[in-house]
């Protein structure tokens, strides 16, 4: 981290210093002038004692002289000691600048100096730039450290550079902010701005009431428009960036660096250009999508009060695509609870006439849960893909007879009773006299052909009234007569209980009711023989 580059610069600095201390000797070619004081500083230090020689030289000299001497040399010592001095010389990138009486001068300067350079610049990460600095340590008889000159001096040699965090796009750099708690809130924000729900229920109201372009209310109505749809549930599986994003440390001038709010609508707004459209007669929303290239997801989006897909020529419309610098890709996971139709079922009744139909089952819808993947760009639909079927419920099927009985117009040779509910008013054979070739019926008023044939005869037989003859293409035939009205015509087939007419009191009878005959190969029999 460039900002903390002084400290462990200084750390190596005082590490070379205390290196330095250890081999003194060792860089003495570097500077005559040192050189010349180390010597002198070697000589008083190193030099074996003078008392040492004089008292070899002068061998058993008096003792008292020896010990006066002694004392001499023990005070000279003493003064040597005392103004022995230690000073410390600073180079500056290998450069001697100076002496000081201790690192920590040069340190505190440092201090000052960042401290100011902070002041001077609010809400810029600003780095001081002293250069390589090494120290030097030195101990002579009666040397002074210039510590003021070469500090001075230090001082004015520094220069600072502000430290802009740059947000950097596939190589790009796109803009700085002042650190990386500033970048990544704006990468942040780009995420949300088209997930929203990545960010938790709180942080999502926060960062949308702050958020470019967003005002509180629209954010409101999404999250009651979220609530209440139970049927569909939108989570967020993955967001990330198409490009290759990346916040990087750079050395820059103050002023290129952006507040925070500036840089992401920087972004946001990107390569979008503002374009509108006045509709055209004959527009449609599909074909103006078509003519611009464009999703007619941008057109809806943009301009939310079109209904439906209805335009009309001279309505303005927003057809503006974002294009931001940064590319938010988000795979999203929907999941749609479906009705499933019911299905039907057709079952075969072959005593139904062909044609007609009957419900035998009424349906009823089942259920099942869709889960699509839709991937999007921007908050563009990309991709929608179905990834899961499952069903909740299944449909109960609706379940038909269909008839697939044919009118032949052949009787069967059985006859059904042609009233339903009936009662026997007069029997066949002779009464007062008189042959009664049929039997009475009354009951519903429905009358029905009593086998299937074709139909002879509709109409009014001299005493029968309104008759109906059927005949039955197996050397039967049945009559109808006294109805009130026909049911069918002369020519139809007829099946077995298809109505012919209904009950009636026409031509000789007396009261309401059906006289029947069944007829075999022209004579009358008996119905009840045959019912
Ligand atoms: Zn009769």
């Amino acid at each position: 981290m460039a900002g903390f580059g002084d400290m462990s610069r200084m750390k190596e600095a005082v590490a070379s210093f205390v290196k330095k201390l250890g081999s003194n000797r060792s860089s003495k070619d570097s500077n005559t002038e040192l050189d010349q004081q180390h010597d002198t500083a070697d000589a008083v230090i190193s030099t074996t004692p003078l008392w040492r020689k004089k008292s070899i030289i002068i061998g058993g000299a008096i003792l008292a002289v020896s010990a006066a001497v002694i004392i001499g040399v023990q005070q000279y010592q003493q003064y040597i000691k005392s103004n022995t001095f230690e000073i410390v010389h600073v180079y500056q990138d290998g450069t001697y600048i100076g002496s000081v009486e201790k690192v920590e001068d040069v340190q505190q300067l440092i201090e000052e100096e960042e401290l100011e350079l902070a002041n001077n610049n609010p809400g810029i990460s600003m780095e001081l730039k002293t250069g390589e600095l090494t120290y030097e340590s030195e101990v002579g008889y009666k040397i002074a450290a210039d510590t003021e000159t070469t500090l001075s001096k230090l001082e004015q040699s520094f220069a600072s550079h502000a430290v802009g965090v740059a947000i950097v796009v596939d190589g790009k750099t796109l803009g700085y902010v002042k650190d990386e708690i500033a970048a990544s809130n704006i990468l942040n924000r780009l995420q949300t701005q088209y997930a929203p729900q990545v960010a938790t229920a709180e942080d999502a109201r926060q960062i949308q009431s702050l958020s470019y372009n967003a005002n509180e209310e629209e954010a409101d109505s999404a999250q009651q428009q979220a609530a209440t749809n139970e049927d569909e549930a939108v989570t967020i599986k993955d967001v990330g960036f198409v490009e290759k994003v990346d916040i990087t440390l750079d050395q820059v001038e103050p002023t290129v660096i952006l507040e925070e709010e500036e840089l992401y609508k920087k972004i946001i707004d990107g390569s979008t250009k503002p374009t509108k459209y006045v509709v055209q007669k004959g527009d449609c929303i599909g074909c103006i999508a078509h003519k611009f290239g464009i999703s007619e997801q941008v057109i809806y989006e943009n301009n939310p009060f079109i209904e439906g897909d209805r335009i009309t020529a001279g309505d303005e419309l927003d057809l503006t695509v974002r294009m931001p610098d940064i590319t938010v890709r988000s795979v999203e996971q929907l999941v749609e609870i479906e009705e499933i139709a019911p299905p039907i079922e057709y079952v075969k009744n072959d005593s139904m006439r062909e044609g007609e139909s009957k419900t035998i089952q009424e349906g009823a819808p089942g259920s099942q849960r869709l889960i699509y993947e839709i991937t999007k760009e921007n908050g563009y639909i990309l991709s929608e893909e179905l990834v899961e079927k499952e069903v909740i419920e299944e449909a109960v099927p609706t379940i038909i007879e269909k008839g697939t009985m044919i009118i032949a117009g052949t009787g069967t040779g059985s006859f059904a009773y042609p009233v339903s509910n009936y009662r026997v008013s007069s029997k066949y054979g002779k009464r007062w006299g008189r042959m009664h070739s049929g039997v009475d019926f009354t009951g519903d008023k429905t009358i029905k052909a009593s086998d299937a044939g074709v139909v002879e005869f509709v109409g009014t037989k001299n005493g029968y009234g309104k008759t109906v003859i059927i005949d039955h293409k197996n050397g039967y035939k049945t009559l109808y007569g006294h109805l009130n009205s026909y049911s069918v015509s002369e020519g139809d087939k007829v099946a077995k209980g298809d109505k012919v007419g209904v009950m009636g009191n026409t031509g000789r009878s007396t009261g309401v009711h059906l006289h029947f005959e069944i007829w075999k190969n022209g004579n009358t029999v008996n119905p009840l023989s045959y019912l």
